[in-house]
């Protein structure tokens, strides 16, 4: 008897195990900083329109004419948001999208300020204020993501793909 309750325990603990590998994990980290930590991380703009829900002035980002290939992603945590071949020339003097990376990475919210309902777009990940989202983009989407150039930085990659992106 002493035997059996043994191999039945064993063999629950097997299955407990099997069962823990087969969970994929929920990324719910988000990335957390103070005031402090963020400004020292950031240039004044960065700090700005990312912690402080600020507008860089439209044709002075850096972003806002750059045409190579390659990923933009958050200045504040790294993640991959935007991919070149979704950037178009909307002529309102900031980085201008139709689709993020996927649906996770960008987090909406609504945005009454500035005697405007608009919908402010931040990075899931680490909330950082990126710009807002407006319905009169090209297709696919018919939106346009527009986004301060100090929220965000680039790299070349030779072909941008959602695969290719990082979290
Ligand atoms: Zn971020």
């Amino acid at each position: 008897m002493k035997l059996n309750m043994a191999a039945i325990l064993m063999a629950s603990v097997a299955l407990t195990a099997c069962a823990k590998e087969e969970i994929t994990p929920v990324d719910t980290n988000k990335v957390v900083k103070s005031e402090a930590e963020w400004q020292e991380q950031l240039d004044e703009m960065q700090y700005y329109v990312t912690r402080k829900k600020g507008t860089e002035r439209a044709y002075t980002g850096k972003y806002w004419d750059h045409k190579e290939l390659g990923i933009y992603s958050c200045v504040c945590c790294g993640t991959d948001l935007f991919l070149s071949d979704t950037k178009f020339d909307s002529g309102c003097g900031w980085p201008s999208y139709f689709k993020p990376v996927n649906d996770e990475v960008i987090t909406e919210h609504r945005d009454t300020s500035a005697g405007m309902v608009r919908t402010e777009v931040v990075c899931t990940k680490c909330d950082a204020h990126l710009g807002h989202v407006f319905p009169d983009g090209p297709p696919p989407t018919g939106l346009r993501y527009c986004i301060n150039s100090a929220s965000i930085t680039f790299r070349k990659t030779d072909a941008p793909s959602e695969a290719a992106a990082k979290e």
